[in-house]
């Protein structure tokens, strides 16, 4: 007899989906071959350092074929339902080096001292074609600004249309034909709608600052970085995860692309974001099951 709470997953499909349900897959061919590339650009970043995490079996890729890592540490067993679930994504743009860096560095913290107080899920390094090529660019191999690929909240121009009017059509912000035309941006479409985050993280170089798009009260500095909100372009993560899926979006912006920020600094980064998760983030999802957020 299959026991109900089986059933009950079974019925409203998540096994299967849930990537955290796949088994981990560190010793996954495509995982070992990009984990050596990645420690053959970054400086910061050994391929040993990347092998060392269990990652899930690639089932993303990138436009040139290329996985897109995730790796999961789950929340206490009993404890899913309440605590905070957290996206956190580095590398959305290839040349902010810094940005997949230290990403890296968190998932070492978050591996020694994972106590399932919170529910991550990482991504890395969402635009591996951006960084993993001799001169790495801000875009994806269709030279499409992930930032700017996403939807656009309904009160907000096209991002075409905001591109050719606004943004003067600089290539570098080139937002694509349409929202969501990119493998990349669809993964963390679809991983919002799977893993239905509390809260996403996204961290970027080199403005030094830290950006927030959200209806609860942000954090006001992270470490070094002091909150300084900068508005919302159409297409970007943090207009379409606040203004369209009234999830808050966290912008780490690292001072440097090529320099890493003091080990000191990250780690204070860290404590100050986990803190604020702590005493912001619960709250929040006890509003937000309310239903009155905002
Ligand atoms: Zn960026």
């Amino acid at each position: 007899m299959i026991p109900k709470k089986l059933i009950n997953l079974l019925s409203i499909g998540l096994l299967g989906v849930m990537p955290w349900c796949v088994s981990a897959a560190e010793l996954h061919p495509e995982v070992r071959q990009i984990c050596q590339q990645i420690g053959k650009k970054l400086a910061s970043v050994s391929p040993d350092e990347c092998l060392s995490h269990q990652y899930v079996a690639p089932r993303f890729h990138s436009v040139r074929g290329q996985p897109i890592l995730e790796t999961h540490f789950p929340a206490r067993k009993g404890s899913e339902e309440r605590v905070p679930r957290v996206l956190f994504i580095g590398g959305i743009h290839g040349d902010e080096y810094s940005s997949v860096s230290v990403t890296f560095k968190w998932l070492n913290t978050l591996k020694a001292h994972h106590s399932g107080a919170f529910d991550w899920h990482f991504v890395p390094l969402l635009n591996p074609d951006g960084l993993l090529q001799r001169k790495s660019t801000r875009v994806n191999a269709n030279r499409v600004d992930l930032n700017r690929n996403f939807l656009p909240a309904p009160e907000f121009p096209e991002p075409l249309e905001h591109w050719q009017k606004r943004a003067k059509k600089r290539l570098r912000y080139f937002p694509g034909h349409a929202p969501l035309s990119e493998p990349e941006s669809q993964v963390i479409h679809q991983l919002i709608d799977e893993y239905q985050p509390t809260v996403i993280v996204s961290v970027h170089a080199p403005h030094g600052i830290l950006d927030f798009d959200g209806g609860i009260q942000p954090p006001r500095k992270l470490g070094p970085l002091q909150l300084r909100q900068l508005g919302t372009y159409p297409g970007s993560l943090g207009n379409y995860g606040w203004f369209v899926k009234n999830i808050p979006v966290v912008t780490i912006e690292l001072p440097h692309a090529g320099i890493m920020p003091e080990t000191r600094d990250i780690d204070r980064m860290w404590t100050d974001l986990v803190r604020w998760l702590n005493y912001k983030a619960r709250g929040m999802s006890k509003v937000a099951q309310a239903g009155v957020v905002n």
